[in-house]
């Protein structure tokens, strides 16, 4: 917590600082902080000086708007729907902008949210990956889009998955600290088990997060591939962190009861669809609980996807760079082909469907890399 009269942006904050600030430097309590709170992250109220509480203490109000910075980035440049999803661009105060994308499904609205103004990973199916790392968002700029997403769209927001811009172990400290945002009871209330984070596979990220005391957010693992040579070829990441000390890390990694790792598999035509990838994948998902979640590639804008392309296997997108346009999606009939092998194999496989593409929401699809 800074101590000089630099303004904290309120939207990151839990509840305990913003009391912890009234008490430093207001020298007011609960029943003020409470009030603030509750007017930011419930009501999602700008006019929180017109609350009973300030209304009756109108010398406070100055001093609140002397401390607090309530300036909500990010503020929405455009908006899209389609398929029942809602992708919004941001734009934050420095002009960089950032996506996040409200799913409702079932009943349930799951807001994706970034973590990073692009990112360095550079994995060959992901548009993010194009762009490169241009820096790390802070709380309350992720906060923030959360705020939007809950005030501006109305949303009643019930799962946070962190799956759009950004790997979220590269810029750990302040994720976590949304992460503590998220869930304050006096806010969003979002349960911890409701907050994924997903990463391509930093391992020393993965073990920070298995140190943590308290409830932990669900972990989920982009894999993609059971085979080092083949994931080294999508996910750099895999050169420097293989598959082996991957696994290690999430065997080790703590699970509550009835919890499990989630690894995400990008399936895509004539890369990593074959009845060996399916066998890869259960020899390394086979010592942990682990549940796989099955996503047909979506191709990006500017993937020059041409469905009659030939087919091109693991050699061809080796040396990554610029093979996106070779990636194809699987047809309904692949899908279902590669998680029939997967059944096979007796992993625990769910197919979930690539939502937004038409708005390019989807998974994959997120950013804008230079041309
Ligand atoms: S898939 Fe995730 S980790 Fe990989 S480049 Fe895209 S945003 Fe980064």
């Amino acid at each position: 917590m800074k101590t000089d009269h630099e303004k904290m942006p309120i939207l990151g904050m839990t509840y305990d600082e913003v009391l912890e600030l009234f008490r430093s430097r207001c020298g007011r309590g609960k029943y003020h902080a409470g009030a603030l709170y509750r007017e930011i992250f419930q009501r999602g109220s700008g006019n929180w000086a017109s609350a009973p509480e300030f209304v009756n203490s109108p010398k406070l109000v100055p001093d609140i708007q002397r401390d607090f910075d309530f300036h909500a980035d990010p503020v929405i440049e455009t908006r899209q729907s389609g398929d029942g999803t809602t992708k919004f661009v941001s734009r934050i105060s420095d002009g960089a902008r950032i996506e996040s994308v409200i799913i409702p499904a079932e009943g349930r609205v799951t807001l994706c949210l970034s973590s990073q103004v692009g990112c360095r990973m550079g994995c060959i199916f992901c548009r993010t990956g194009k762009m490169g790392l241009v820096r790390n968002l802070t709380p309350s700029e992720i906060m923030g889009q959360v705020h939007r997403a809950r005030f501006d769209f109305g949303v009643p927001v019930r799962n946070i998955v962190f799956m759009g811009m950004g790997e979220p172990f590269d810029n750990f400290d302040n994720v976590m600290q949304a992460v503590r945002v998220l869930s304050e009871d006096r806010g969003f209330n979002i349960a911890r088990r409701r907050i994924t984070l997903s990463t391509a596979g930093r391992i020393d990220g993965i073990q920070r997060l298995s140190r943590m005391t308290g409830l932990r957010p669900q972990l989920a693992v982009s894999l993609n591939a059971g085979n080092d040579a083949l994931r080294s070829s999508l996910m750099p990441i895999n050169r420097t962190m293989p598959l082996a000390r991957l696994q290690a890390a999430l065997i080790d990694y703590p699970l509550e009861r009835g919890e499990a790792i989630l690894l995400e598999y990008i399936l895509l035509k004539g890369i990593n669809d074959r009845r060996e990838d399916a066998r890869a994948v259960a020899e390394f998902a086979a010592p942990l609980r682990a549940k796989v979640n099955l996503i047909p590639y979506n191709p990006g804008a500017d993937s020059g996807h041409d469905p009659g392309k030939r087919d091109v296997r693991s050699s061809d997108v080796k040396n990554s760079g610029q093979e996106e346009k070779h990636l194809v999606p699987p047809s309904a009939s692949d899908t279902d082909r590669f998680c029939g092998y997967l059944v096979d194999e007796k992993v625990f496989v769910r197919r979930r469907s690539s939502r937004g593409k038409g708005v390019m929401a989807a998974c994959g699809q997120l950013g804008s890399p230079p041309v």
